[in-house]
This record gives C-alpha cells, structure tokens and sequence, in this order.
C-alpha cells in the first residue's frame, strides 16, 4: 500500500471545495489530519475507491504509532494500579471491590479493573477512554456530588482546555444532536441517560453518568425562528475534585466521538 511522504501528497487528491464534510473546516486540514493520522481518507466522501485501494482507508503508519502510545500508556497505567490499594480506592469511591477487582459503571455499564491491572468491560475501551477511568480510580476524591451545576469553563484548571472542548466536544456533540432525530431517547436507552426537567429551559435536558461522581448535564434546544440549535453540557461542582479537568476533557471528548461513531452507522 502507498504511503503519503507529506500533507501535501494528500491536498492533491482532493477536490479542494472546502465543503466541510469530512469534518474538516478546510482540504487542508483535512489533508494535515489524514497525514498525521488523526482521520482517515475514506472520511472524505469524494475520494474514489480505486485511490482509497492505493492508499489504504486509513494511514497505517500513525495507526501503528498510535497503537504503540496506546500500550506504552496502558503500560504505565497497569503499573501504577498495581501499586494502588484497590479495596480502600473502592471504598473511597463507594464502589465494589471483590474477587481482586474494583467494579464500577460507566454509562450504566460494568467496568473492572482488578489488583494487576487487567480491565475487563464490554465498553470499547481506548486512549480516550481508559486513562481517565483508570486515573479516577486512582486518584479521585470521591466526593459527594453537590448536584449544582456549572459550566466546564467553571471548573478548575479548565481555561487551557476550554476552546479545545467547545470545538471537540460540544460542537461534535451539537452536530450529531442536530443529525439524528433519536440521538437522546438513544442515549437514555442504550447509555443509562435519565430524563431530567426544568432545567436551563431547555427543550430536552437528561443526565448521564460517564463515571459515578461524574455526571455530566446536556441541555438542548431545537432549532427555531431561524436560530441554530443550542446545546450545552454542564457539570456538578465537584468534578474537578472527582477527576483532572484534562482527563473531564479527554473522558468528554472521546464519548462526542463514539456517539458521532454510532450516528454514522444509523446510516
Ligand atoms: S470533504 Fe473532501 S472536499 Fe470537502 S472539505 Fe473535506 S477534504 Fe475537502
């Protein structure tokens, strides 16, 4: 298979209209993201199957590179959970420990993690996902949510991320929201969401819970009268204290993506 030698050896291959389907506010960057490995090619719609069959769908290159990061973080992580005291984390936590292994849930879903570091989980677990769970679990304070709630620009130490989680999380989320007329009774059934009320005057509000002590808030308005859509995530105060607000990030970020994952396959 063909491998691209830069950014550019991909711009020429596209259809440069700057459409934005792929996602990307321009080809360039489109052209950047595919090079370095962060989207795939196919995510363009115009390229024809013969290219796709030169270069491949995804860059295989950072696919390795970033399946390498994956390990070598993993690595590390399973080391320090060795090290870590499970049963008093549960106990902080308020969760399960049995058997050698701390069970909690994840969007309603079982997630272990037992005393050598071994995860078992039927979540799909990643670099967006795993580190922040597994850095909950060890470092988390555990408090007792408020049930107050703030915006992520509110929490501690998030001014550097702030921008970043508009535009990944928020945005990404807005756009699958604004897409796919089921996407809350689909969260509600297949992630544990629970339909709340009054809240901000939103149309839609429901809660989910990507941890216990980590309840996220998402507020959502229809498009009307020739204004967007609205949609807004909020947080209890406690979160910066339960989890870093670069793992709230991380955590955040990658659940907009497998959401926006699902939403391509309703086709
Ligand atoms: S979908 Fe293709 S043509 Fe449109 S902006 Fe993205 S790369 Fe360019």
């Amino acid at each position: 298979m063909t491998q691209f030698n830069n950014a550019m050896d991909v711009f020429k291959l596209l259809e440069k209209t700057n459409c934005r389907k792929c996602n990307k506010p321009t080809c360039l960057a489109f052209a950047a993201a595919v090079f370095q490995g962060r989207t795939s090619l196919n995510e363009c719609p115009f390229i024809d199957e013969n290219t796709l069959n030169i270069y491949g769908s995804k860059n295989d290159k950072y696919e390795s590179k970033s399946d390498r990061d994956y390990l070598e973080i993993m690595g590390q992580l399973k080391e320090k959970i060795k090290q870590t005291n499970l049963e008093s984390r549960a106990e902080i936590l308020g969760e399960k420990f049995s058997n050698d292994r701390l069970t909690l849930k994840i969007l309603g879903k079982d997630f272990s993690v037992d005393v050598n570091g071994k995860i078992y989980t039927d979540i799909h677990v990643n670099l967006w996902i795993a580190p922040p769970v597994l850095n909950y679990i060890m470092s988390g304070r555990g408090l007792a949510l408020t049930e107050t709630w703030v915006p992520f620009r509110e929490l501690e130490m998030s001014k550097d991320w702030s921008r970043f989680f508009e535009h990944q999380c928020v945005g990404h989320l807005k756009k699958v929201a604004d897409s796919i007329p089921s996407f809350f009774e689909d969260i509600i059934e297949l992630f544990n969401g629970k339909p709340v009320e009054n809240h901000y005057d939103a149309d839609i509000s429901l809660i989910m819970k990507p941890l216990p002590l980590l309840p996220i808030l998402i507020c959502y308005n229809h498009p009307e009268d020739g204004l967007e859509s609205d949609l807004n995530l909020f947080f209890d105060t406690t979160a910066d204290k339960n989890l870093p607000v670069k793992d709230i990030y991380t955590l955040t970020t990658g659940l907009a993506n497998m959401f926006e994952k699902l939403a391509a396959t309703h086709g």
